[in-house]
């Protein structure tokens, strides 16, 4: 399955000049909550992922989502691998488990985002999961934004990966984008164009 080709399809890969939540500006932005628009669509890259992490013979109980970006994918992950499907909300400082979802001591959860960036909200969702006895075998998300180590992935971990390097994260593909402080923008700097914010208010 060509990745890139399936988000540029959906129109989940965007080019322009993007002003990112980091204040960085990029040429491209990932738009993953277009990707999940068709059901089926998705559903293909659910298996393709759910494939990855059965050839791992990692044992799965349940997949966990950070909500909101996170339920999507990884609702579809669970029916994918056939288990249970809960989500995580946020809280002041974290997240954590509400609406009668339980977990039950030892049981084994992946936490699943759409995307990983560099995995603070994955994060959260293990530490909650973690302090009510779960135990977080793995990460997956569809797409990885090239901050984290993924299972057969060509990139090292940046500084700035959240999540545990003792604990494999499965993705389906990297994209790594360049990015530029707005002083050194190349994009800033020919005029043309202002940097505008995508992410999930438009
Ligand atoms: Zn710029």
């Amino acid at each position: 399955m060509n990745v890139e080709q399936v988000y540029k399809d959906a129109n989940a890969l965007l080019d322009g000049h993007f002003l990112l939540a980091s204040g960085n500006h990029s040429r491209r932005y990932l738009q993953s909550a277009k990707v999940l628009e068709y059901p089926k669509k998705a559903a293909l890259l659910t298996d393709a992922l759910a494939k990855m992490i059965r050839d791992s013979d990692i044992e799965i109980d349940t997949v966990c989502a950070p909500a909101l970006g996170g339920v999507l994918a990884g609702y579809e992950l669970a029916r994918s691998l056939d288990v249970r499907s809960i989500f995580v909300e946020k809280k002041e400082g974290g997240m954590e488990l509400r609406r009668g979802f339980e977990v039950s001591k030892g049981e084994k959860i992946i936490i699943c985002e759409d995307i990983i960036t560099t995995g603070g909200s994955a994060l959260k969702a293990a530490k909650a999961i973690e302090a009510l006895g779960g135990e977080v075998v793995a990460f997956a998300s569809l797409a990885n934004r090239g901050f984290c180590k993924r299972v057969d992935g060509n990139d090292a971990a940046k500084p700035e990966c959240a999540l545990p390097t003792d604990v494999p994260l499965f993705a389906l593909d990297d994209f790594t984008f360049e990015m530029y402080a707005p002083e050194e923008c190349p994009m800033c700097k020919e005029g043309q164009s202002e940097a505008v914010k995508p992410g999930s208010r438009s």
